[in-house]
């Protein structure tokens, strides 16, 4: 899947959430909920780890799917505030993260 289709449709259901829940899905609703997003994986790494208290303790496997999960939530909620701004977040990560390495 290109990575412009994965913003589509991570955008169309950040929609369909916001119908179900009654939640209008605008720019402010995105970045606030991405803050959420960052203490839930924080939360997660923190169980991943082994850093939490002991009764939050997770088998390793099922540690480490919660803590791709909300690192999905992250960049899902990354890429709907990217949309929102009307920002190319493909052309953004090549600009910053990958044209440095043709150079070399
Ligand atoms: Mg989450």
């Amino acid at each position: 899947m290109e990575f412009s289709e994965i913003q589509d449709k991570v955008m169309q259901n950040a929609e369909r959430y916001g119908k179900a829940c009654n939640i209008k899905i605008d720019e402010d609703f995105a970045i606030l909920k991405l803050y959420e997003e960052v203490g839930e994986l924080s939360q997660s790494l923190l169980i991943y780890r082994k850093k939490s208290r002991p009764e939050k303790f997770l088998p390793f496997e099922e540690s480490k799917e919660q803590l791709a999960m909300e690192m999905a939530d992250v960049l899902g909620m990354l890429i709907v505030s990217a949309k929102l701004h009307n920002i190319d977040l493909e052309e953004a990560i090549n600009k910053k993260w990958i044209s440095n390495l043709k150079k070399e």
